[in-house]
């Protein structure tokens, strides 16, 4: 698709705007209070939702975060521990959330590619003892967005499933970019999901919608889920406007991800052979790329700065490293113009 705003715009898959179908969706939608459960678009795109993650039920959410932190909160108590992996968005990126709100505390593991090494993972569990914490859950990032997009696998999360069930945990999947990871195994996301008890998923990332989100579970977690919400402020009147849109990105744009993990793919192979880059291709395994500068040459600030004076965005980390995220909005010859552009600024600016 042309993009809306005439760049080329790869710091997030976030950036998308709702497309023309979603915004006469939103235009068309019926409906209702949805604090009295009374809204028909909310409950059709909650029906739909759970149904693509194979879960008895699901509750609209404004946003991942909000989606991540209900069902942190509907699955522990105060003064208990969870698990994740350390460079993971519920440890990193959601302001401590779950100690602010829900007085529990997160014990982060070292991870390969976003996995988490099962061994360590059952050691982390506590044991019964006066002076530990109690350990409730154990959270997955799938796909995992600091090691760069990457999946993970199916058997990995039936082997962490497998431990929290023997020990008597549930398993939460942020799964903010669910149908990214869905969509590079070529499988339903149920296939994903049944090896989680709560699941999180954004709409408003590469699937366009303008807000919003959903988390699933069993009919208990959702109402839960749905108190939490509502305390939380997240309780909607006639969210079936913005609700609309979710159900395009849920029904037609999750059928369309593999033509953003081809550009990525593209792109990545594309910016490793230019020189001053490195990139590990290897981790390029849906719509995001890490890369980075090297010594020598231009810092990632330098290069964003060059690019972006030729419509093009990227998401300098720090001095070297920088993510590029393909979406909806990035077409193939966005590829080749990024590629030109970078070829071009890192030969010039080579020290
Ligand atoms: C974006 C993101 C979230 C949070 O979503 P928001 O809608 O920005 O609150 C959670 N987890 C991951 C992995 C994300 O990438």
């Amino acid at each position: 698709m042309p993009s809306p705003t005439g760049l080329i715009d790869l710091r997030s898959d976030t950036v998308t705007h709702p497309t023309p179908e979603m915004r006469e969706a939103m235009y068309r939608a019926e409906v209702g209070d949805d604090v009295y459960g009374e809204d028909p678009t909310v409950n059709r795109l909650e029906e739909i939702a759970a149904a693509k993650v194979g879960k008895e039920a699901a509750v609209y959410v404004t946003s991942g975060t909000m989606g991540n932190i209900v069902s942190l909160l509907s699955q522990t108590t105060r003064g208990q521990e969870i698990i994740c992996e350390a460079g993971a968005h519920i440890f990193v990126n959601e302001v401590a959330n779950l100690a602010m709100f829900g007085g529990c505390q997160i014990r982060a593991l070292m991870g390969h590619y976003g996995a988490m090494d099962p061994d360590e993972v059952e050691t982390a569990i506590r044991t019964e003892n006066v002076h530990y914490p109690r350990t409730a859950l154990i959270a997955h990032e799938n796909t995992n967005n600091a090691a760069g997009g990457t999946i993970l696998p199916l058997d990995y999360l039936a082997k962490i499933k497998g431990i929290a069930e023997r020990h008597g945990l549930k398993v939460h999947m942020d799964g903010a970019r669910l149908f990214n990871a869905a969509a590079g195994l070529d499988v339903e996301a149920r296939e994903i999901t049944k090896h989680a008890d709560s699941v999180q998923c954004c709409l408003s990332k590469g699937l366009c919608a303008p807000i919003g989100g959903f988390v699933a579970g069993t009919k208990e977690f959702a109402k839960e889920a749905r108190r939490y919400r509502k305390a939380l402020g997240g309780g909607l009147r006639q969210a079936g406007i913005v609700a609309a849109a979710g159900i395009v990105a849920l029904e037609k744009m999750t059928l369309r991800l593999g033509e953003d993990h081809a550009n990525a793919k593209r792109l990545a192979a594309g910016l490793a052979e230019i020189p001053g880059i490195s990139v590990d291709l290897g981790a390029v395994q849906t719509n995001i790329i890490r890369l980075s500068t090297v010594e020598g040459h231009l810092t990632a600030p330098e290069l964003a700065a060059k690019l972006k004076g030729k419509g093009i965005l990227i998401g300098p980390q720090n001095a070297r490293a920088i993510r590029m995220v393909t979406h909806y909005y990035v077409s193939a010859a966005d590829v080749d113009k990024t590629l030109a552009a970078t070829r071009e600024a890192m030969a010039a600016g080579a020290k």
